[in-house]
């Protein structure tokens, strides 16, 4: 028999978590997805990841760059084997394999990879499904400490009358981690009140929520939450629960209108329609991060700012089909080149899907985002 080891194709569809326990890799503690702890090669505490829902792994220290990848190359890089050696001992030999063995083999790899899709979708439904439960509990946001909330970032009552059906406010929202050392499970860390903003997916269904927790003694208004497993370290204020891919919150709609703006933050995308002198000319949605704005890129060789878009992301966010003209306000941060590239990446592939359509990207300025600007004016006046 020629043709390709079809052993390859079984390795690559064994579960990680399988391979992990067969490999009786020790001290690794199960954080969100991934699973953290000790590299087998060079030690330390937490510098080594295996992440079981994509089924790569990688050593963050002395091992260097190249340590990393799939189940084969866990096995060759935590045993010290070569590829043929890693696939023997994860897949059996290969010589001597009846047709029907492998076939056997085939319809196994098959079997693991349909099992593994399967648990994927399922995971995705499921967050999906919790995420719409916490927007249907959360009640209207006008005169709650939302509303103080986006007064104390800028946005203030009079530039900003009416509160968008997309903002919601939850005074007991729960802000959950891992649970330290068992799998799947999570505890709550702090409850409190939030901000609650609609993610909706282009047919107008909440598919996710993005959660601002507040804390208005605070000078920005956002909880500041240290971390209990890292107690230096603040955890981020916000978070995005369900499926936020290819959906957008919709902050502002304008009636017959062709012109979008999207930012990346709520508070950036709400910036702009109030500094805007006639913001019932355009429609203003959060594109929730620049990953979702830019979809997938093309990668490859000095591709990384090169802003390309992978044409074959069928769930990558696109204006609807009214857009004709498509506005990405640039925040500052810490790497502008690669924001750029994001940003050039989602415009381009906007203007492939929609003929007609231009795009174009402001920038608030350097190292400031639009509402650090609206905050700045505030401060002054
Ligand atoms: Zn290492």
């Amino acid at each position: 028999m020629k043709g390709e080891d079809p052993r390859l194709g079984e390795a690559k569809t064994l579960p990680m978590a399988d391979v992990v326990a067969r490999l009786e890799l020790a001290g690794l503690v199960r954080t969100g997805a991934e699973l953290v702890g000790p590299c087998p090669q060079c030690g330390g505490k937490d510098r080594f990841g295996i992440n079981l829902q994509t089924g790569i792994f990688q050593c963050r220290k002395d091992c260097g760059p190249h340590a990393k990848g799939d189940q084969v190359a866990l096995v060759q890089h935590t045993l010290g084997m070569d590829f043929r050696g890693a696939l023997e001992w994860l897949c059996g030999p290969a010589e001597g394999l009846t047709d029907a063995e492998r076939e056997e083999r085939r319809r196994k790899a098959a079997e693991n990879r349909r099992r593994q899709d399967g648990i994927a979708q399922k995971r995705r439904e499921d967050s999906i499904r919790v995420a719409r439960d916490i927007w249907f509990a959360a009640g209207p946001a006008e005169g709650t400490a939302v509303r103080d909330y986006l007064t104390r970032r800028g946005i203030s009552p009079e530039l900003f009358r009416t509160m968008p059906q997309s903002i919601r406010f939850d005074p007991v929202a729960r802000y959950t981690i891992p649970a330290e050392g068992r799998a799947g499970a999570w505890e709550t860390i702090h409850t409190g009140p939030a901000m609650i903003c609609a993610v909706v997916d282009p047919a107008g269904r909440v598919t996710a929520v993005h959660r601002t927790w507040l804390d208005l003694s605070q000078p920005k208004g956002k909880l500041l939450l240290p971390d209990p497993r890292k107690p230096c370290e603040i955890l981020p204020a916000k978070k995005v629960l369900g499926s936020k891919k290819g959906g957008a919150i919709r902050l502002g709609f304008a009636p017959s209108c062709d012109t979008m703006i999207m930012a990346e933050g709520v508070e950036t995308t709400l910036s702009a329609m109030i500094a805007e002198p006639a913001p019932q000319a355009s429609a203003y949605w959060c594109g929730v991060d620049l990953g979702n704005m830019a979809g997938r890129m093309q990668r490859g060789p000095g591709l990384k700012y090169a802003g390309l878009p992978d044409m074959d992301d069928s769930e990558a966010w696109l204006p609807p089909e009214w857009v004709k003209r498509l506005v990405f306000v640039q925040d500052g941060d810490s790497d502008p080149k690669l924001t750029t590239a994001k940003l050039k990446a989602g415009l381009r592939r906007a203007m492939i899907k929609r003929p007609g359509l231009r795009g174009s990207i402001v920038h608030a300025g350097e190292g400031r985002d639009l509402n650090d600007i609206l905050m700045g004016q505030r401060d002054e006046g």
